[in-house]
């Protein structure tokens, strides 16, 4: 069996990618199988960046075929922040709630049609010979003015996606996939990966 390495120690996102490319005869393993690759500093410019940093170093130090991921929330009128600063928006120690409330805060003043915004997530899949895809899912929606919902993680509490009445924290997971950024941009690797195997 082909074997492939996903640039994380997040077990929630290993079992998420192993259930979808199930079908493909594919291994997924993770950092904690490599604890030798050790920690990837996150310091581009962007999503892209970020993914092509962490598939390119674990593919290099594995060699095997390796998986990254980065992903964000993109707010119109702050003109696209808090973008590759989503984790820690509200500084290095920031927890979710606090985020939240920054965002909030630097929004009290911009009405409702004002406040669009998106996640996005880019995925790189990157192969030890240096040939790459990159696959990429938005979801758009817009901000609310409190929180709402206590499903999901990070910003979803106050984020209503386009044509739902409910938050993304009051999504069932299955609800969220479907039209979540991430989902998105699993859905296309799944398609594209096929070229790397
Ligand atoms: P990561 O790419 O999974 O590390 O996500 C970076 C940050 O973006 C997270 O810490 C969250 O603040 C935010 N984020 C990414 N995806 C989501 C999502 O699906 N819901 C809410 N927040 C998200």
């Amino acid at each position: 069996m082909k074997k492939a390495v996903l640039a994380t120690k997040n077990k929630g996102k290993l079992k998420e990618l192993q259930e979808l490319l199930r079908e493909l005869d594919i291994e997924i393993l993770s950092l904690d199988d490599f604890p030798e690759v050790g920690k990837i500093v996150e310091d581009g410019k962007s999503f892209f960046e970020n993914a092509m940093k962490k598939a390119k170093a674990v593919s290099e130090k594995t060699g095997l075929l390796a998986i990254a991921d980065d992903s964000g929330l993109e707010v119109d009128a702050l003109h696209g922040k808090p973008g590759i600063y989503s984790a820690r928006f509200a500084g290095e120690d920031a927890t979710d709630a606090k985020n939240n409330e920054k965002l909030l805060l630097e929004m009290k003043d911009i009405p409702i049609e004002k406040r669009g915004a998106q996640f996005r997530c880019v995925i790189v899949a990157y192969r030890p010979d240096g040939k790459w895809i990159k696959t990429e899912g938005i979801c758009r929606g817009t901000i609310t003015t409190e929180p709402r919902g206590e499903k999901g993680f990070g910003y979803d509490p106050i984020f209503l996606p386009e044509g739902l009445d409910k938050t993304m924290a009051e999504l069932s997971m299955e609800e969220k996939n479907k039209i979540s950024h991430r989902g998105k941009a699993l859905a296309e690797l799944k398609k594209e990966i096929k070229e790397l195997l």
